[in-house]
C-alpha cells in the first residue's frame, strides 16, 4: 500500500486503479512467463499489484475509477521504487515488462541492496581507479605464487563487474552461510562466524585468548573466502595454513548445515614437516613453545587435540548456531563467554535463561566434556548465601552450606514429583578431568531471575569474594567482590566423556560481564568473561528455535 500511496501522489491527474482480485503467487509467475507482447498495462498493473502487497484498492474520484500507470512514472522514480525493494522481488519484477528490466539494469539499486541488505560499502568504481584502498584489496587477492608480471590477470575484474553481480553471484547465493557456526570436529567443537566484508564473504573461526587469560579479546582467523573474480563466477578459496589462499570449495548441504573442503591440501603442509606445523599450532593456538609444557598431562591433552584437529585439512562440516534470546528480566544478558577449565586451557561457553535455570553450553569441548554438552547449570531459585569473614575461607563450611541446598533441592524435586533430570551426584567415576557442563531442566514460567534478583537489590551492591583455601584457579585474577551466588550443577567426566555425572558447586555473579563457578568435587574454580564481539547474522528466529538448537548440538555428542 505504501507505494501505491506513493505513486497516486505523483501527480493529481493520475488515479489509481487497482485490481479487486489480486493474483497469486502462481498466476504472477505465469504473467511472467508470457511474452512480452501481451498488453503491458495488464502486466505493469500485475507488478503495482505485487508492489503495493496485500489490501483492497484505493479510489482517488467517486465517480470514474482511478488509473495509475508505473509506466507512466519518470524512470528515476522507478529507480527510487526499486531500490527500496528487497533485492529477492527484484527478477520477478524484471520480468514484468521490458521498461522495467531495463530500469533494474541501473545498478545504483543494486548497490542499495547490497549495502542494505549486506552492508557492503565499497564503491567498485573508485576499487578500479584509486590509490590506497585499491592496493590494499589487491595485496588480498595476490597469489604468492605468481609472479608480479602475471598478477594483473588474476585480479578480479571489477572493469567490468557490476553490484547486480556482487548481489546475485556473491550476497545472495552465498547468504545461506552468512551467521554463526560450529564445526563437527569431533569432541571440540569450535566458533565460525562467516560475514560479509568487504567485497567478501570470509568465514573466520574464532579462538578464545591464550590460558589463563579470560579478559583478552578473541582471537580469530579465516578459514575461507569466497568473491568474485570475475562477473557472474564466485571464487571460493580455502585460506588455511600459511601458504596463502588456494582452491577450495563450500557446499550447502541443507538448511543451516554447510560443508568445506579444500581441493589443495598441499599447501597446508610446512617444510619443517609435522614437527614445525605442531610447533607453529602450539604457538598460535597456545601462546607456548614445547618447551613450555611441562605438566605431562597437558602435553598429552595438547597433542592429541594437534593430531585429531588437523587431520581434518579444512574439511569440515558446519552447523548452525544462534546466540541467545535476551529477555529484560534475566539476571545477566545472556551470551557467549570464554572460561578456565584447567589443563583444557580457555573454552568458549553460551550462557543462556530457561526460566528457573540458566545454562553454560559448550561450544568449544575438550576429550573430556565434549562441544554442545552443558557444563553448567544453575538453579536460579536457590541463592547461595557465602560464609561471612575469615569462614569464607574454609572450603568445609562452603562444602556444608552447599550441600545443604543441595539437600533442600532434592525435596524439592521430589515433592514435585521426581527430579526433571537424572542427577548422578553420587558414584565417582575413575581417572575424572576437571570440566563441566550441565543438563537441562525445562522450567515453566520466566520469574525465577527477577524474584532472585530482589534481595541483591535490597541488600546493595556486591559482597567480598575470596576462594576458599584449596579450590584451585588457573586465573588468580578473579574479582573480589560478587553480586551473589547461586546452587549450580556441573558436568565431570572420565576421558571420552564416560560416566559423565552433574556435581554441585556455586556459581558467583561478579558483574554484567563476569562470573565463576567454584566445583566442589574437583575443588577448582572456573572463571568465565564475556565475548565483547558483535556478530550479525545470529539471532535465532524464535525462542524455540533456540531450544532446538541447543538440544541438537548436545544431542550430536552425547
Ligand atoms: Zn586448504
Amino acid at each position: 500500500m505504501a507505494v501505491c500511496a506513493r505513486l497516486c501522489g505523483v501527480g493529481p491527474s493520475r488515479g489509481c486503479r487497482r485490481r479487486q482480485q489480486r493474483r497469486g503467487p502462481a498466476e504472477t509467475a505465469a504473467a511472467d512467463s508470457e511474452p512480452d507482447t501481451d498488453p503491458e498495462e495488464e502486466r505493469i498493473e500485475a507488478g503495482a499489484a505485487a508492489l503495493s502487497g496485500a489490501g483492497g484498492g484505493r479510489s482517488a474520484g467517486p465517480s470514474s475509477p482511478p488509473r495509475c500507470s508505473l509506466l507512466e512514472l519518470p524512470p528515476e522514480l522507478l529507480v527510487e521504487i526499486f531500490a527500496s525493494l528487497p533485492g529477492t522481488d527484484l527478477p520477478s519484477l524484471a520480468q514484468v515488462c521490458t521498461k522495467f528490466r531495463r530500469i533494474l539494469h541501473t545498478d545504483t539499486i543494486w548497490r542499495r541492496r547490497c549495502r542494505e541488505e549486506y552492508g557492503v560499502c565499497e564503491n567498485l568504481r573508485k576499487l578500479e581507479i584509486t590509490g590506497v584502498s585499491c592496493r590494499d584489496v589487491y595485496a588480498k587477492r595476490i597469489n604468492p605464487r605468481v609472479k608480479s608480471g602475471r598478477f594483473m590477470r588474476i585480479l578480479p575484474d571489477y572493469e567490468h563487474m557490476e553490484y547486480r553481480d556482487v548481489y546475485t553471484c556473491l550476497l545472495h547465493r552465498y547468504r545461506h552461510i552468512l551467521g554463526l557456526w560450529q564445526p563437527d570436529i569431533g569432541p571440540y567443537g569450535g566458533l565460525l562466524n562467516v560475514v560479509v566484508d568487504g567485497l567478501f564473504i570470509i568465514g573466520w573461526m574464532y579462538l578464545p585468548p591464550h590460558d589463563p587469560h579470560v579478559d583478552d579479546p578473541m582471537r580469530f582467523k579465516p578459514l575461507f573466502r569466497i568473491h568474485l573474480m570475475e562477473r557472474k563466477s564466485a571464487t571460493v578459496e580455502c585460506m588455511y595454513g600459511h601458504r596463502g589462499p588456494h582452491n577450495g570449495h563450500v557446499q550447502i548441504v541443507k538448511k543451516d548445515e554447510f560443508s568445506t573442503k579444500c581441493n589443495q591440501t598441499d599447501h597446508h603442509r610446512m617444510s619443517g614437516g609435522r614437527q614445525e606445523e605442531f610447533r607453529t599450532w602450539l604457538r598460535e593456538e597456545w601462546g607456548r613453545t614445547l618447551e613450555d609444557i611441562f605438566h605431562e598431562h597437558m602435553q598429552e591433552l595438547i597433542l592429541m587435540k594437534f593430531i585429531y584437529t588437523s587431520q581434518y585439512d579444512n574439511c569440515l562440516t558446519y552447523r548452525r548456531i544462534y546466540l541467545p534470546p535476551s529477555r529484560p528480566d534475566d539476571l545477566i544478558r545472556p551470551g557467549l563467554f570464554k572460561g578456565t577449565y584447567g589443563s583444557h586451557g580457555l573454552e568458549i561457553v553460551m550462557l543462556s535463561f530457561h526460566g528457573k535455570h540458566a545454562r553454560g553450553t559448550k561450544i568449544t569441548g575438550d576429550p573430556n566434556i565434549p562441544a554442545g554438552q552443558q557444563t553448567v547449570e544453575i538453579d536460579l531459585r536457590h541463592r547461595i548465601q557465602l560464609p561471612d569473614g575469615e569462614s569464607l575461607r574454609d572450603f568445609n563450611e562452603l562444602s556444608r552450606v552447599v550441600l545443604e541446598v543441595r539437600e533442600q533441592v532434592r525435596q524439592e524435586q521430589e515433592q514435585e514429583g521426581g527430579p526433571e533430570d537424572v542427577e548422578g551426584l553420587g558414584q565417582q567415576s575413575p581417572q575424572r578431568c576437571e570440566e563441566p557442563p550441565a543438563e537441562p531442566a525445562q522450567a515453566p514460567g520466566d520469574r525465577g531471575a527477577a524474584a532472585a534478583a530482589e534481595p541483591l537489590a535490597q541488600s546493595g551492591q556486591g559482597q567480598p569474594f575470596v576462594l576458599p583455601v584449596g579450590v584451585s584457579s588457573r586465573n588468580e585474577d578473579y574479582p573480589r567482590t560478587c553480586r551473589m551466588c547461586f546452587y549450580g550443577t556441573g558436568l565431570i567426566a572420565g576421558h571420552g566423556f564416560t560416566s559423565p555425572e552433574r556435581t554441585p558447586g556455586v556459581f558467583v555473579l561478579f558483574d554484567e560481564d563476569r562470573f565463576g563457578f567454584i566445583w566442589l568435587e574437583l575443588k577448582s574454580f572456573s572463571l568465565y568473561s564475556r565475548v565483547q564481539a558483535a556478530f550479525r547474522n545470529a539471532d535465532a528466529p524464535s525462542p524455540q528455535a533456540f531450544e532446538e538448537m541447543l538440544k541438537n548440538i548436545q544431542s550430536l555428542t552425547s
